[in-house]
């Protein structure tokens, strides 16, 4: 039976009438554009997310774009982001023409690491972009400690992790100085097209924000700042607010498919715990661990459950050819990027992203999946492991993953 790595349809199928009602109201109404509904959705996750101030935007992209407009982020000043993550936390850097600083990322949370970040602060850096990378939370303390010492601005890409907590009990993009949210269809709450959020405790970057949303208007037609359109639609305020109640639900089943996606590796004598980062016997995948517990319940909302093999694209063929979805996230790190050539960057400064890009392979997460689906993935993966078990690394060579050894 197929597996797709995510079938959109069943949430809407479950959610049709509430979501049919809803857009139809904005429809009636005509007002298309922010408005009451995108309004009421800003009260909504300001509460949720335990923010003083929540401003629904046109994208997570524009969302990031914004943040560093707000902080004045221009022509010679740096900004540090992970190299591995999506396109868009580096691009809205570089779109300003400032100089996006490429960090390697934890072996096993793949986020920002924060020891590395502070090797590479120079006077230039205006700030600091640690990314929530598939739902797990970045190290914030850290982050925050750095900010504090050194007064350099956090921005906070959450776009892969809404409602994901830390330690404490605070939930991402209410921490650093601005959050970031996307509400692509594809992430745990997504929107009917493109939408995203910006997020901060500080009242003057919110006016500034919400100037900016709107070509920097203020009063109308009267501009001292630089703005744009970055409006976000009543229609998706209207949907995302029929979703925003299941979140906590979705997040619970992404969990439990995590868990017994872990459970069941385990079994299979794939992996012998998560958060192992070398191949070996008993280790022919690498499962993700959640870090952060504490008092926290959604310390990693999945919204990717990523393992690795030392034989990625390989797998990905066989799992295609049995019908069952899986996708790179990512294939090729910032510093390898032809965009980014002009940056002059070692290669050889980037060992785990580059092991990363080599091995990662995220599977089907999504919470309507069923016990018969999960157990089917692991059975396939199984049997390409037993076949594959002496076959040659598609990470050669490798210190970080032990493909050397
Ligand atoms: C999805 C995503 C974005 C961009 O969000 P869009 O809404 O697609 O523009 C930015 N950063 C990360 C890490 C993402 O996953």
């Amino acid at each position: 039976m197929p597996v797709p790595l995510l079938d959109l349809k069943i949430q809407y199928r479950a959610l049709k009438p509430e979501i049919d009602a809803a857009l139809i109201r904005v429809a009636e109404s005509q007002a298309c554009i922010l408005g009451p509904e995108v309004d009421a959705l800003e009260r909504e996750l300001e509460s949720y997310l335990g923010v003083k101030h929540a401003i629904g935007v046109s994208s997570g992209t524009d969302a990031l774009l914004m943040a560093l407009m707000a902080l004045g982020v221009g022509p010679g000043d740096e900004v540090i982001v992970p190299t591995f993550s999506f396109f868009a936390t580096a691009g809205c850097v570089a779109r300003l023409n400032a100089t996006p600083v490429f960090v390697d990322v934890d072996n096993v949370t793949f986020n920002l690491d924060p020891e590395l970040t502070r090797k590479a602060i120079t006077p230039r850096t205006k700030a600091i972009i640690p990314v929530h990378l598939f739902g797990q939370a970045a190290n914030m303390d850290t982050f925050m400690d750095i900010s504090r010492e050194l007064n350099i601005p956090i921005i906070e890409d959450a776009a892969q992790a809404i409602g994901t907590q830390t330690s404490d009990g605070r939930r991402v993009g209410s921490i650093g100085h601005i959050g970031c949210f996307s509400f692509y269809p594809t992430k745990n709450l997504g929107a009917f097209g493109d939408g995203g959020l910006v997020t901060t405790n500080d009242d003057e970057l919110a006016v500034r924000l919400k100037q900016i949303r709107n070509h920097g208007m203020e009063p109308r037609y009267y501009h001292r700042i630089m703005g744009g359109n970055f409006r976000l639609d009543a229609m998706q305020g209207a949907v995302l607010r029929v979703k925003l109640p299941h979140l906590p639900s979705w997040h619970e089943g992404r969990r439990r498919n995590a868990e017994l996606y872990t459970k069941l590796f385990i079994e299979a004598g794939l992996s012998s715990a998560p958060g192992v980062t070398s191949f070996g016997p008993g280790n022919a995948i690498l499962l993700p661990k959640a870090v952060s517990a504490g008092t926290s319940t959604d310390n990693h909302i999945f919204n990717q459950f990523t393992i690795r093999t030392a034989h990625r694209n390989a797998l990905r063929s066989y799992l295609a050819e049995r019908g069952i979805g899986s996708e790179i996230y990512y294939p090729v790190p910032f510093h390898r990027q032809e965009c980014f050539a002009s940056l002059n960057c070692d290669d050889n400064a980037f060992p785990i992203s580059n092991c990363l890009a080599a091995t990662v392979l995220s599977l089907p997460i999504y919470p309507e999946l069923e016990e018969h689906h999960i157990r089917e993935v692991v059975a396939a993966i199984t049997d390409f492991e037993r076949e594959h078990e002496h076959g040659e690394s598609e990470c050669p060579d490798c210190a970080e993953c032990g493909t050397n050894a």
